[in-house]
């Protein structure tokens, strides 16, 4: 940014700039996002799995890894496949302007939990390790919850969902092996807090649905009635994709 420019947002303090590629909009609430961009977004419109929102393209209602395994979530919905520029964004999420970045992404956020009917009580973030939060500095989960408890008037409860363990990045890992990874890393604490309630789960990226799963199993056993889950992103397998 210029002198200029820092002179000139000064007086204009309306000039937003697109989250994604940085140009000027003439936009005054969020999501900040040009009309070029806006029209690349990876949206999720087709028909997915009704358990875990994975874009799909068999005939069955269901993806395979739900039919497969115990879901302990009532249903997992996202706006958003995990590609670019959302993907890129996320990455880079450290070195944008964080206000209006999270401001615009919660914003999608909440259009898809009014679309898709979500009934909920309380927003839990999903949390990050210590060490995790040493190094980042921020948790985004957390980030994106504050954003919807505003917008959607709910109570944000981040003393509850602990994690208690570190856990080594899941990235090479499969299924399976991030179930085991995950065993004992999450505990609930104030567990008055959702005895009989309805919990919005939020985290930014579902990949696997391991760590959503586990840690609706934790609050469930905590006497939570239902758990939902809402992210920002989710991947796509390569099976999902072929159909
Ligand atoms: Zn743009
Ligand atoms: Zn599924």
């Amino acid at each position: 940014m210029t002198f200029f420019d820092k002179i000139l947002d000064v007086i204009f303090p309306n000039n937003f700039k697109c989250i994604f590629c940085g140009c000027e909009i003439s936009a005054s609430c969020p999501p900040y996002v040009c009309d070029r961009c806006v029209k690349i977004l990876p949206f999720i419109n087709g028909k997915i799995c009704l358990r875990c929102g994975e874009p799909i393209s068999s005939l069955s209602d269901y993806c395979i890894k739900c039919k497969d395994n115990i879901r302990f979530f009532n249903f997992a919905r996202a706006p958003f496949v995990y590609e670019h520029p959302i993907s890129t964004l996320i990455h880079g999420f450290k070195y944008r302007n964080q206000k209006y970045t999270f401001e615009s992404l919660a914003k999608y956020m909440e259009e898809c939990y009014i679309k898709n009917d979500f009934q909920t009580d309380l927003i839990i973030p999903v949390p990050s390790s210590k060490k995790r939060l040493k190094v980042r500095g921020y948790n985004q989960a957390e980030l994106l919850s504050k954003q919807l408890s505003k917008s959607l008037g709910l109570e944000l409860e981040t003393d509850v969902l602990i994690k208690v363990r570190h856990t080594p990045p899941q990235t090479t890992l499969n299924y399976f092996e991030r179930q085991k990874n995950l065993f004992g890393s999450f505990t609930v604490e104030n567990r008055e807090k959702i005895i009989g309630k309805n919990v919005l789960l939020v985290d930014d990226v579902l990949t696997t649905g391991a760590t959503i799963n586990y840690c609706s199993e934790v609050l469930k056993l905590s006497k939570a009635k239902k758990v939902f889950v809402l992210t920002l992103a989710r991947t796509q397998s390569e099976l999902a994709k072929k159909g």
